[in-house]
């Protein structure tokens, strides 16, 4: 056994569980990059938590239901809600130093306000909260003796005893770039928190470790995954050619910042009464809509019009980098367009975090946790993260305290008969055409022909990448191109289950909910590898 704990991914939620399984035994924490780099980092509007006084988890719970269009799970919503602020208290403990200021009746946190909340209740550190807690965690992490780090270390996919059924995961294959080597990391507990998959598509808000391998490691290995076609397109990425699509966070229009077309006028109250704070997915949308109709490139954000050093104060990141790219935020509109942004499906996890697969744990954005149902409101993931990596770990050290099993005996990873690649050209070649057509087809508005066509291409993609993955040695890019085809495939195989309108569903066929489709859609690999849909958990928000 190398660890009783193995924890893939150092995000907010591998943070945390690698950190409350310490105190149980001993934990391997591997991650990709460096320690920090992760979406989780890159959180710039913050943490909702019922802090205020005018507040109530009430008022949340509905929120979220709301957003989630009758797909979200009560029970699980209900949990989140209500642990919500203990969790951020634990954060605080541990060093996260969120905005507040002194009052009469001592330090208040200043609490933010986004599209779909009724209250305020984001808890923020200015407008780069992801940086701010990463730091905190990370540091902690680094001084928790029990806790060995492996940066630049890629989980490639599972061990499993499949001698039992459903197989039993005893810890991952995982890839050391800097070697080359592939090893085999034995734990009793193992917990995917490998995060989102926007790089599935051309145009994303999420960071290039973001190629959902989390999922697709579940997903080969026979767990359950749940709700992949509700993909969250972030409405306000700034648009730039080097930009690498950097997000202007919600909160600014929370703040009062206008959505304007080319010739300075608004839209938005055309599409919904809430006008700049609808959820995102109406938003993403309407945007998505007025580019595609008129032919522009981009829409334009405009918060030019409140003080100059408030916006400079409140959103010093965002400032910093559109100037950066030429645009002063506190004088001008600037040039916006919609983004991948949030995978709501994952592994099919329960309350404790755990997943189809014995001894397997799903936590963060690669879990499918029944909070977020068809949408996800903004800045639940980092609460939903926390919550349920908290729980999660809680179980896991119950299960390793009591267990005594020996793990069985699995194979040394074998490269077989595969020689260094000589046409790396396959890999960059699949990876634009995957992302490009998951983009244009697969996107923000959907129809049947267009996701026809998705299969037809992702199917003769995986035939692909499957001959020629065993055939090279394997590089993390490889590994990652077969992780960001199966997550496409799942999302597409999901897409066509669903033959109605939902959350972030859209279909020009099927324009309108249908209450028979209120329902999880849940695949599984079938026997030809391609996912095969089964009926669903029941939704009870
Ligand atoms: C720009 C941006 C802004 C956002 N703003 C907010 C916000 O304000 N509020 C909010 O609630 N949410 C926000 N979100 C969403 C939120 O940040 C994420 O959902 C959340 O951080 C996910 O946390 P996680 O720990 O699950 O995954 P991540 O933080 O993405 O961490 C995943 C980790 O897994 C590692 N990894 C991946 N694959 C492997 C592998 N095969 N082997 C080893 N390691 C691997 C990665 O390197 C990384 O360390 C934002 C997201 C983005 C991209």
């Amino acid at each position: 056994m190398d660890a009783d704990f193995l924890v893939v991914g150092s995000g907010i939620a591998g943070l945390t569980c690698a950190l409350r399984c310490a105190s149980g035994g001993s934990v391997l924490l591997v991650t990709k990059d460096r320690l920090p780099e992760s979406s989780s980092q890159y959180a710039q509007g913050g943490i909702a938590s019922v802090w205020s006084p005018d507040d109530s988890f009430e008022s949340h719970i509905a929120d979220t239901l709301g957003a989630g269009a009758g797909l979200c799970h009560r029970d699980v919503v209900e949990t989140v809600v209500r642990e919500g602020p203990a969790r951020v208290r634990d954060l605080i403990e541990l060093g996260v130093r969120f905005d507040g200021h002194e009052d009469r009746e001592g330090w208040a946190y200043d609490l933010g306000q986004e599209g779909g909340h009724s209250q305020r209740r984001i808890l923020h550190a200015l407008d780069a909260t992801g940086h701010e807690i990463i730091r905190a965690l990370s540091e902690v992490v680094r001084a928790t003796p029990q806790i060995r780090i492996l940066e630049n270390h890629l989980a490639i996919d599972l061990l499993l005893d499949r001698a039992s059924e459903p197989p039993i995961c005893w810890g991952a294959y995982v890839l050391d770039r800097a070697t080359s080597q592939v090893h085999r990391m034995c734990a009793r507990a193992t917990f995917l928190c490998a995060g989102g998959a926007g790089k599935v598509y051309l145009y994303t808000s999420n960071p290039d470790v973001a190629t959902g391998d989390g999922i697709a490691m579940a997903y080969r290995a026979g767990a359950a995954i749940a709700n992949m076609e509700f993909i969250q397109f972030h409405p306000t990425c700034l648009y730039h050619p080097q930009a690498k699509s950097f997000l202007l966070t919600e909160a600014l229009r929370g703040e009062g910042a206008l959505l304007l077309r080319p010739d300075g006028g608004r839209f938005m109250s055309r599409y919904d009464p809430r006008a700049e704070l609808a959820p995102r997915d109406i938003v993403a949308r309407a945007i998505d809509n007025e580019m595609k109709v008129h032919g522009w490139e981009s829409v334009y954000l405009d918060i030019s019009h409140r003080d100059a050093d408030w916006v400079r104060a409140r959103f010093p990141t965002v400032y910093e980098r559109c100037l950066r790219f030429g645009f002063d935020l506190t004088k001008e509109p600037v040039p916006v367009v919609p983004a991948a942004h949030y995978c709501c499906g994952g592994v099919v996890s329960d309350l404790d975090g755990r997943t189809t697969l014995p001894r397997l744990y799903a936590c963060g954005e690669n879990a499918c946790t029944g909070l977020h149902g068809a949408n996800r409101l903004a800045s639940n993931s980092l609460l939903e993260a926390l919550v349920f990596a908290y729980r999660a770990s809680a179980h896991a050290r119950a299960f390793v305290a009591r267990d005594r099993a020996a793990p069985p005996t699995i194979r040394a990873w074998d490269p077989g008969a595969a020689t260094d690649s000589d046409e790396a050209v396959v890999v960059t070649q699949n990876w634009d055409e995957i992302r490009r057509f998951m983009w244009n087809y697969v996107g923000i508005v959907r129809s049947d022909r267009r996701l026809a066509r998705a299969r037809q291409r992702i199917a003769a993609l995986q035939e692909e990448i499957r001959q020629y993955y065993w055939h090279v040695l394997l590089t993390s890019d490889l590994a990652e191109l077969r992780n960001i085809a199966t997550v496409a495939d799942c999302i597409i195989a999901c897409a066509q289950h669903r033959r109605e309108s939902r959350g972030l569903h859209y279909t020009i066929d099927h324009p309108e909910p249908d209450p028979r489709w209120r329902v999880d859609t849940v695949v599984r690999r079938g026997a030809s590898g391609a996912p095969v849909p089964e009926s669903a958990r029941g939704a009870e928000g």
